[in-house]
């Protein structure tokens, strides 16, 4: 059994849909650096997703994105307020830190992942002198790192919120598509109608093999943005590989198929394990996130059967990830052998 199918969304290997794109792009010399048809298409359905005339970059991964979004948005001695279990804040090494040069990420705390309005308020608003760094950027995570989502009218009170304290919005949207599906909403009221200046839109995660889109709705906000990712070893000479699976995914739905499958299992895998009393939701399943609290010794006991899941990220609970690749038979399985070893566990 596939025993590994837990740890990540990125444990899962690239969807067909994203292999197909990168084989049919695999023909013949073209233009490189961005230049060729596969990298204009995939832009214009983002156009055409968002239903705005977005500026859009692609880039390696999720670190760079957010980081290089960011670091366009932030002079050295501005601040970034963003929730303190952010990727940003918690798994990106500093990145956003260094390719901003020393922006300063302020941490605000929040129920389920979600930024506390008050809390950004009273940071922003606790100095104003200029010994205290300058708040200029919110960032929030869509999903949210807790496998929660932020509804539409978060969303908008988020987007107020930042409009009213003259801050830039920032969407880390690593897990976007699994947002997108729950909220089942056109993509631009979730996005660009509710605020958000700049979106870092995840592929990799949803069955691509590398490559994350930089979408900056406010066009003003990406100048020189090429020049920033050349710097930083983001521009991919052979871009048509990272942009030829948006393009296709994005015109034939796979995008959000993916997404509304590993959201399906995450909500299966919730039943299963929640079929022991032992075992307790921390955060609601809103995306493909599964966070639970259970007995150390049952954790022990799956990780010695050989099934392995994160118990670090977050609030420190149990983590199961689902992705475009579970399987419901694989999920139904796991919770036999679950029940199996907590039965063993708990004989007296
Ligand atoms: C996975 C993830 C990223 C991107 O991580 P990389 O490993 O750099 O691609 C960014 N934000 C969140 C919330 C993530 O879960």
């Amino acid at each position: 059994m596939n025993k590994n199918m837990f740890a990540s969304d990125n444990y899962s290997g690239v969807c067909p849909e994203a292999w197909q794109a990168m084989a049919e792009a695999n023909s013949g010399d073209v233009n490189s650096y961005g230049d060729d048809p596969w990298t204009a298409r995939a832009c214009d359905q983002l156009r055409e997703f968002f239903e705005t005339d977005c500026q859009v970059f692609f880039v390696f991964n999720g670190t760079a994105a957010n980081s290089l979004a960011l670091a366009a948005l932030c002079r050295s001695y501005h601040s970034i307020i963003c929730h303190e279990m952010a990727h940003v804040e918690t798994d990106e090494c500093g990145a956003v830190e260094f390719f901003s040069n020393g922006t300063k990420i302020l941490l605000v705390p929040g129920a389920d992942g979600k930024i506390d309005p008050d809390a950004v308020t009273r940071t922003v608003e606790r100095r104003t002198d200029i010994h205290y760094p300058k708040p200029k950027v919110l960032s929030i995570t869509q999903a949210t790192e807790l496998g929660t989502v932020y509804s539409t009218e978060e969303l908008q009170l988020v987007g107020d919120l930042a409009r009213r304290h003259q801050l830039k919005l920032h969407m880390d949207g690593a897990r976007f598509a699994n947002a997108f599906a729950t909220l089942n909403l056109p993509a631009k009221e979730i996005t660009w109608q509710a605020g958000v200046d700049v979106l870092t839109f995840g592929g990799t995660k949803n069955g691509m093999a590398v490559g994350e889109a930089v979408v900056f709705f406010d066009r003003q906000l990406a100048e020189e943005f090429d020049y920033r990712c050349k710097q930083a070893g983001q521009l991919a000479s052979k871009m048509r590989f990272l942009s030829a699976p948006w393009a296709s995914m994005l015109q034939q739905g796979t995008l959000l198929q993916n997404a509304a499958h590993a959201n399906r299992c995450a909500k299966l895998l919730a039943e299963q394990l929640q079929s022991l009393d032992v075992i307790q939701l921390v955060h609601p399943v809103q995306a493909n996130a599964v966070f639970v609290q259970m007995p150390e010794a049952l954790i022990d006991a799956l990780h010695a059967a050989g099934w392995y899941f994160y118990t670090f990220i977050g609030s420190g609970h149990a983590r199961f990830m689902c992705s475009w690749q579970s399987r419901e038979e694989e999920i139904l399985g796991f919770g036999e052998e679950l029940r199996r070893i907590a039965a063993d566990l708990y004989v007296d």
